[in-house]
């Protein structure tokens, strides 16, 4: 088994965002497992433009392992650019994506690396069990059920960050082009020959979570409105129902005239006023997110800007 494994070669591909406290950590345990299983291995970071020590911590590293790889990035793109990136320059057969923060245990990485010679072209990794908030979980719950309903994904939960794709696999996911991704959607959609394996969770070896509140909201809505159109749909639809409401009361006041006396007071026809426009004004702005997404394609930038490679061979 052994001998047959280093015949191939595994790329990890791992974005880092401000994580000098845990880069020494995963390298030393992630380099432990790797070789324990004499697996053929390189190791692609990309910096997506960090402030702290973690671009000197990498290179430090490389000097002592030529198999470790560094992109750093000119300035923050955001998670999703930074795998794309690793993806893009990762030589590996099969390519295996994860955190540093220690959250997906490395001692994960064989059983991921035997499932997927079993003849998969991804294997997602999901979670035994999420330590996560009451709260946090509720929200989570929340957005997959309505990413599900919207648009029919249907991705394995709860989703832990380790998977494994083959050659095959990343290189048709390189020919996804947009700018807005949302990276599980694209993971899915490519889909391919998939299945999943539960691993066990750990807390983050140190520092904090990239994303509060405000950012986990505003990754939901972007994954919500890049993946479906419902939202324009029902937005007429609203409309209709309502412009469908209105002619039934204006009737029903015409007809009511001539049998009764009354007066509609200012109050009613503030709040009918208020009514029309607010949701006229949110539908506007669902209307405008979507073109924010078309102007944002349609400038075709690229993914991501490179300010210097480490140990890597530039693609011309
Ligand atoms: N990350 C990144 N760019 C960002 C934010 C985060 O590359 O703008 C990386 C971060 O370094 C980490 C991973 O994405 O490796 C996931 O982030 P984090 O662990 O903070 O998120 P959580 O696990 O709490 O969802
Ligand atoms: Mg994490």
């Amino acid at each position: 088994m052994n001998n047959e494994q280093q015949s191939f070669l595994l790329s990890l591909v791992v974005p880092v965002y401000f994580e000098e406290e845990c880069i020494a950590q995963f390298i030393s345990e992630a380099t432990t497992e790797l070789e324990k299983h004499q697996l053929n291995y390189e190791i692609v970071f990309v910096d997506d433009g960090s402030e702290d020590q973690t671009v000197s911590i990498i290179q430090e590293h490389i000097k002592q392992n030529s198999r470790i790889r560094l992109i750093e990035f000119s300035y923050n793109h955001g998670k999703a650019s930074a795998v794309t990136a690793a993806i893009t320059y990762a030589k590996g057969d099969y390519i295996l994506y994860m955190d540093p923060d220690l959250q997906d245990p490395p001692d994960e990485i064989i059983r991921f690396v035997n499932k997927i010679q079993e003849g998969y072209d991804l294997v997602f990794g999901t979670r035994q069990e999420k330590k996560d908030t009451f709260i946090n979980r509720m929200m989570s719950s929340i957005f997959w059920l309505t990413l599900d309903s919207l648009t029919g994904l249907n991705l394995p939960r709860p989703l832990a960050v380790m998977r494994i794709f083959s050659r095959r696999f990343a290189d048709e996911f390189l020919k996804y082009g947009e700018a807005n991704r949302f990276i599980e959607g694209l993971f899915m959609q490519v889909g391919m020959n998939w299945t999943q394996i539960e691993i066990p969770q750990r807390e983050r070896f140190a520092g904090k979570s990239k994303f509060n509140f405000r950012r986990k909201m505003e990754l939901a809505f972007n994954a919500i409105f890049d993946y479906s159109d419902l939202p324009l749909k029902l937005a007429t639809r609203f409309g209709a129902v309502l412009v469908a409401a209105s002619v039934f009361f204006g009737t029903s006041l015409f007809i009511a005239r001539f049998f009764m006396e009354f007066k509609l007071g200012w109050p009613s026809l503030f709040l009918m006023l208020m009514f029309g426009f607010g949701t006229n004004i949110f539908f506007m702005g669902l209307i405008g997110k979507y073109i924010g997404n078309i102007y944002k394609e349609t400038k075709q930038r690229p993914l991501f800007s490179v300010k210097e490679f480490y140990n890597i061979q530039e693609k011309a």
